[in-house]
C-alpha cells in the first residue's frame, strides 16, 4: 500500500537546461519547436507564476534505466545520426549524438522524478516535455526515441512503489507503442483518444477511441467525459500518466481536429480534476504539438494549475 503524507496546493514542474537541443537547428524546416518548453518555463517565471518551490530539476535517465525497456542493439543504433535524422525529421548533419540523446535522457529523467514525487507526496507533477508514446523497445518513430512513460512504469513497478498504472493519452496520434508494449500486461491500462490510429489490438484494460475528422469542442469533450468515466469504473490505478498532447488544437500544423484554445484547456482541466479529485498520483507529460502557436496550449494548462487551487 502506498504511503501518502500530505497534499499540497503547489504542483511541481520538471525542467532542466538539458531539455533543449544544444546545437542550432536554424534553417531546418521541421515542425518541431525545440525551444517551446524553455519558452513556457521562462514565461511562467517572468510572470512569477512558476516559483523556485515549484521547480524540480531532474537528472538524466541512466542507461541502466533505458535498458528496462529498450534493447541494447537499439540504443547503439541511436548513435547513428542518419538514423536519428529519419526519426526526428531534422537535418542532424551538424549535430553531435550526445546532444540528442541528452535531451531524451533528461526529459525521461523528468518523468522518473515526477513519478517519484507523485507517488511519495501525491503532488501533481508536470514534465515540460515527454510522453514519447511512439518509441518501441527496438525502434523509434514520430519524433519519439525513448519511451519515458514505459521506463517509469517498469522502474517503479520493480521498486514496488506502485502496481497498477494507467496511461491517459489525448495526443492527436494514437499511443501505439504503449499499447503494443503493454498488450499482455493486466496491470497497465492504456486509454488513447485520437484522430490518427496506427494499430489495432484487442485487449482488456484498453480503450482506443478513433475520433471523427474535424472533431470540434462539444463532440470531443462529451466523448472524453463518457469514456474516461467508464475507464475509471473498470480500473483503479495507483498512478496515472496523462499525455496531454496539444496537437488536437485547431491551429496545430499536423492534427486536423478543430478544438479551440478554450476547449483544450477545458479538456486538460477535466482530466486533471478527475484524477486529482480521486486522490490518485498524477504525472502530466506534454506529448506532441506542432507549429508556432502550439506552446500556448501546454502553457495555459500549467499556468492555470500553478495559479488556481483545484
Ligand atoms: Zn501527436
Amino acid at each position: 500500500m502506498l504511503k501518502r503524507f500530505f497534499r499540497s496546493e503547489y504542483v511541481k514542474v520538471l525542467f532542466s537546461s538539458d531539455y533543449v537541443f544544444s546545437v542550432p537547428c536554424m534553417g531546418c524546416d521541421s515542425l518541431l519547436d525545440l525551444m517551446k518548453y524553455r519558452n513556457i518555463k521562462d514565461k511562467l517565471i517572468k510572470e512569477k507564476t512558476l516559483k523556485p518551490k515549484n521547480m524540480l530539476r531532474p537528472d538524466m535517465c541512466s542507461y541502466d534505466d533505458l535498458r528496462l525497456v529498450h534493447k541494447d542493439s537499439y540504443l547503439k543504433k541511436l548513435a547513428d545520426n542518419q538514423h536519428l535524422s529519419e526519426i526526428l525529421k531534422l537535418d542532424l548533419s551538424f549535430m553531435i549524438f550526445d546532444s540528442v540523446m541528452e535531451y531524451y535522457r533528461a526529459v525521461t529523467g523528468g518523468t522518473l522524478l515526477g513519478t517519484a514525487y507523485a507517488l511519495r507526496w501525491n503532488i501533481p507533477c508536470f514534465n515540460l516535455g515527454g510522453g514519447f508514446h511512439h518509441a518501441h523497445p527496438d525502434k523509434g518513430e514520430g519524433f519519439c526515441l525513448i519511451n519515458d512513460v514505459a521506463i517509469a512504469i517498469e522502474k517503479f513497478r520493480k521498486l514496488k512503489r506502485a502496481q497498477k498504472f494507467m496511461i491517459v493519452d489525448l495526443d492527436f496520434h494514437q499511443g501505439n507503442a504503449n499499447l503494443l508494449y503493454f498488450k499482455d500486461d493486466p496491470n497497465v491500462y492504456t486509454f488513447s483518444m485520437h484522430g490518427d490510429e496506427w494499430i489495432k489490438i484487442d485487449r482488456p484494460y484498453n480503450k482506443d477511441i478513433l475520433l471523427p475528422e474535424n472533431c470540434g469542442d462539444d463532440e470531443y469533450l462529451s466523448i472524453l467525459k463518457n469514456e474516461l468515466k467508464e475507464s475509471f469504473m473498470e480500473f483503479k490505478p495507483d498512478i496515472v500518466y496523462y499525455i496531454a498532447g496539444s496537437d488536437p488544437y485547431e491551429k496545430d500544423m499536423i492534427g486536423d481536429m478543430k478544438i479551440s484554445r478554450e476547449g483544450m484547456l477545458e479538456r486538460n482541466l477535466f482530466v486533471y480534476r478527475k484524477i486529482v479529485n480521486k486522490n490518485i498520483p498524477l504525472v502530466v507529460l506534454a506529448g506532441g504539438g506542432y507549429g508556432p502557436e502550439s506552446w500556448e496550449i501546454y502553457y495555459d494548462f500549467v499556468s492555470y494549475c500553478l495559479t488556481n487551487k483545484i
